[in-house]
This record gives C-alpha cells, structure tokens and sequence, in this order.
C-alpha cells in the first residue's frame, strides 16, 4: 500500500532498551513500525541507551518499557536528567507508550521494600509494592478501541492513579491495585498501563489509536487507510471468551 503525494514519517524514540526490556515489550515497536509502512507511512525507530541525549524535539512517539525493580533503581537516577524535557513533550501532546515499570516510572514514586525508586512526575499517580505479585492474563474495556483490550500482567506494585483516568476497566485480572477494578491511566496522549509487549501486536486498535495521535501532532491530520486484522480479531475473540465465562 502507497500513500498519495504527501510523505508523511514518524519517529519512534525506546527509552532504555538496554535496561528496560521485560517480555518482549519491543514487540510494540515492530507493531507500530509494521502498521506505518503497510499504510506507506515512513517510520523510524531511535534506540536512546541511557547515556545518550534525548532530543524529544525530534520524537513523534516515546516508549518506555518494564523492568524488574533492580533495573528501574538504575533507570530512575539517568530518568532525572530528562525529566524537564519529558515533561514539556508530554506536556505538548507528545505520544507516550509506557508499560509495567515504565508506567510505574511515570508518577511520582515507587516504594519497594529495599528502598523507594523515585519516578518522572509527569502523571499524578504513585506505586506502593503489595504483599503478592499479580500475575495472570488481563482483559480490560477501554474507551480508545471498541474491542476489549487482551493482555497479560506481572507486577508486584500498586498502582493508584488519583483523579487521572483509566487506561480500561478490569473485565478479567488485576489492573492497577487488584481492587479498584481499573487498568492502567490515560493522561493527554500518554497511556500507562501494566500490560506487557505484545500490547500492540494483540490489540492492534490501541496501536492505531496511538499513531493517529502522532499524526494529528504532527500533520493536523491523521488519516489511517484501515488494514485487515482479522486474524488478530480473532485471537482476541478467542482470548476474551476462554478467560470471561
Ligand atoms: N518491578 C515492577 C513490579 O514488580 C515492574 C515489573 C515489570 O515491569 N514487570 O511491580
């Protein structure tokens, strides 16, 4: 599939691969690079190791991936660098993916029992380590796609996101504290959420969800020729019925 005379390109920016890179989380950069050139649409990824320079000036999507807690201690202390910068990108409307660790890096603080792992504060929320890890499959209603959203969690913090907004309702698992019956946190154009990579691949609306939000960033347009998911609908499908009686 070609577009028409106007090029358009979006720039992928994954924070900390080196560190933060838990179940294939990098699965959601092939889904988002995949779904932009079956549509012609130009796409580049920029791995930022976390020495580098981020220049979120040149980024049209940010990923953050998860981590165990000894790799989110590292993270934190390079996170406060880039904290102002990534602030003002969020700020702007600039598209964030962040996932498990990630999204527990974009509040405030996460308290573990070795120590507390100080985040971004770039979204009103905070993590507090539970007694038990919930880990299972998870299935979630969300506002941005009209199929539920399938995936699978492992997390041993809580997650309580204040007044922010849900990134879906708990059909089926945990979500962000295994009793608030809610998942994750939308906040501008970021999605946190502990659903782990292949979020994308599995639920390839939130993937275009997240593209049309970078186009319209970026072109004030945000046009997307639909593709054909239909064997990704029915994994889905397959998925939401085996876990909801
Ligand atoms: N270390 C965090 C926790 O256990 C996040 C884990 C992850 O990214 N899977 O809550």
């Amino acid at each position: 599939m070609r577009e028409g005379a106007k090029k358009r390109e979006l720039v992928i920016g994954h924070l900390y691969p080196d560190l933060l890179n838990l179940y294939g989380d990098r699965g959601n950069i092939a889904c988002l690079m995949k779904r932009c050139q079956w549509r012609g649409i130009q796409a580049k990824t920029v791995e930022f190791e976390s020495e580098d320079r981020v220049d979120f000036g040149s980024l049209d999507i940010v990923l953050l991936g998860g981590g165990s807690d000894r790799e989110q201690m590292l993270v934190c202390e390079k996170l406060k660098k880039i904290r102002q910068d990534f602030k003002d990108y969020v700020e702007d409307g600039g598209v964030v993916l962040a996932v498990c660790g990630g999204y527990q890096l974009l509040g405030k603080y996460y308290q573990t029992r070795e120590g507390t792992i100080e985040g971004l504060h770039l979204v009103d929320l905070y993590t507090e380590q539970g007694e038990r890890r919930l880990i299972d499959n998870i299935v979630l209603q969300s506002p941005l796609c009209k199929m539920p959203v399938v995936g699978f969690e492992n997390h041993g913090g809580r997650t309580y996101i204040n007044g922010n907004k849900p990134f879906g309702k708990v059909l089926y698992g945990s979500g962000n504290d295994g009793s608030s019956g809610y998942e994750g946190v939308i906040y501008k154009n970021v999605i946190g959420t502990y659903l782990h990579g292949p979020l994308l691949p599995k639920n390839p609306q939130i993937c275009d969800h997240l593209l049309q939000k970078a186009l319209e960033r970026k072109y004030h347009s945000a046009e997307l020729t639909p593709l054909d998911d239909k064997q990704e609908q029915e994994a889905n499908a397959y998925m939401v019925k085996r876990l909801i009686k």
